[in-house]
């Protein structure tokens, strides 16, 4: 399994880097034709992201997009993936799965300006999620766990291949925008990676909305991760600050997400 940071940058887009956006990748057997390829899972389509995909994986190839939940900076391209999808010149690509939080259609036409005669039925095929209920992408069994934000919204703990030996199974977890909860922590136990937000650090004091540095990392140690990823790091705060509250908290592995930057598990 390997995860590539196609956009990081906390609630907005930055200079560096678009808005989250995630792909995790695992190679398997399509349960549909048979045939063994590489599966592209997209976690979240935050603005600027849609066009950073393109530089790491064909576009047409993408089996399913999911969202953590439906704040614009997490979801707004994907206007350009119905775009992409219904208009591309070679013809109409087909429904791709689409996940997330109860609203997700109405949403996506709120952002698209759409009434509700649209329904994105040649493009995009709805997959409401609910905590707990897994589905599987190819190999990639995908289980969403409910956090804590101001909206409804979701982490995912992610098991598959790895990457070295196909008979092994792995795992990470990807917190979406959270606060600490239980289930944050039952998501990412003894995951092999836990690619944890931290939009927040300990100057703010507001609970519920984002992790800080801190938080990430006694997430990390409380689950038994194995490493993590900080990322979701606002483009006004000094990544170096969130990643000094982390290491105070844990001695684990811990690293900051940048746009590109893959991961093999
Ligand atoms: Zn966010
Ligand atoms: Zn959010």
């Amino acid at each position: 399994m390997k995860l590539t940071v196609v956009g990081c940058t906390g609630s907005m887009s930055g200079p560096y880097s678009a808005a989250s956006c995630y792909l995790v990748q695992g190679r398997g057997i399509c349960p549909e034709t048979g045939e063994d390829r590489e599966f592209n899972v997209v976690f979240d389509l935050g603005p600027g992201s849609f066009g950073q995909l393109w530089r790491y994986v064909d576009p047409r190839k993408i089996d399913a997009v999911v969202f953590s939940h439906l704040h614009a900076d997490h979801m707004a391209d994907v206007i350009s993936l119905h775009v992409y999808r219904r208009w591309h010149p070679e013809g109409g690509l087909g429904p791709v799965l689409l996940g997330g939080p109860s609203n997700l259609m109405e949403r996506v036409r709120g952002i698209d300006g759409a009434d509700e005669t649209e329904n994105y039925e040649t493009e995009f095929k709805p997959l409401i999620l609910q905590a707990g209920e897994t589905f599987e992408i190819g190999p990639l069994r995908i289980t969403p766990y409910e956090g804590w934000h101001t909206v409804e919204s979701f982490g995912f703990r992610v098991e598959g291949p790895s990457e070295g030996d196909a008979s092994h199974r792995v795992t990470l977890a990807y917190t979406g925008d959270t606060d600490y909860c239980e289930s944050m922590e039952q998501m990412a136990t003894g995951v092999e990676l836990l690619l944890s937000e931290a939009g927040f650090t300990k100057t703010d004091k507001v609970r519920g909305v984002h992790l800080t540095g801190a938080r990430a990392a006694e997430l990390a140690k409380n689950a038994g991760a194995q490493a993590m990823v900080l990322t979701h790091i606002q483009p006004w705060t000094d990544t170096e600050v969130v990643l000094r509250e982390a290491r105070q908290v844990w001695a684990g592995a811990i690293s900051v997400a940048y746009a590109g930057a893959t991961y093999t598990i």
